[in-house]
């Protein structure tokens, strides 16, 4: 059995740690693509072009929708982001697992576009350790932080739309947890469709006797 790639949604509160744990297993797997998205909020310290976000004007993000140039976007406290096509098209055609880490819209436009994407959503071991690792990261203003808590509240409705649910608490133990899915989601059958039909017409010439070994 051949596997193709397949096509994996990470999503996660804000604060949660999804970004690095992502990072960790792109870095140490070949078989993993990351997409990196296009965005209009302002980068980060540290964060550069090109490598976390696309950083575009509102103009520019307006116009690639308009060019039917992004896979999903969404409006995430008050920006865009969003997932370029060409990249992710590039990777499933050659057969690589490619890596999404986006938010619960773009997340449900791209279950319902691509029904066998793998969706997993990353927890934290408590809302009060979500609260601290959002203000530890200090690149935030408090009413950011109140905003992106509000959000998560909001988010946790939708956690039975995804296929599996990880808690990131210790991130080596959260790191193989999620390649390990990531490997047994290869073996569903909806992974796997063309070969399960092709070995289904086989059987059905072999039935009719019109194929022996
Ligand atoms: P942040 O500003 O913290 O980097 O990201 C905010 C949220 O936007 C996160 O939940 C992240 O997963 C999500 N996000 C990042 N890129 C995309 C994208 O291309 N599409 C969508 N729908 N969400 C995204």
């Amino acid at each position: 059995m051949k596997h193709q790639g397949i096509l994996i949604i990470i999503s996660g509160f804000a604060g949660v740690g999804k970004g690095t744990l992502v990072k960790r297993l792109v870095q140490k797997y070949d078989r993993y693509a990351l997409s990196v998205s296009m965005t209009t909020r302002a980068p980060r310290p540290g964060e550069e072009d090109g490598r976390e976000y696309f950083f575009v004007t509102k103009e520019n993000f307006e116009q690639k929708i308009t060019e039917n140039g992004l896979i999903e976007y969404a409006s995430y406290c008050g920006n865009y982001y969003g997932t370029p096509r060409a990249y992710v098209e590039e990777q499933m055609a050659q057969g690589r697992d490619i890596i999404l880490e986006i938010e619960i819209q773009g997340a449900m436009k791209v279950k319902e576009r691509f029904p066998e994407a793998v969706l997993i959503y990353v927890l934290p071991p408590s809302a009060s350790e979500l609260e601290m690792r959002l203000r530890g990261r200090a690149t935030e203003t408090e009413e950011k932080i109140k905003e992106r808590l509000s959000r998560a509240a909001a988010e946790s409705e939708g956690l039975e739309q995804y296929d599996y649910v990880i808690v990131n608490d210790d991130l080596d133990v959260c790191e193989q947890e999620l390649h390990g899915i990531l490997c047994a989601a290869h073996f569903t059958p909806k992974q796997n469709v063309s070969f399960i039909n092709e070995l289904r017409s086989e059987l059905k010439k072999f039935g009719k006797g019109e194929k022996r070994i």
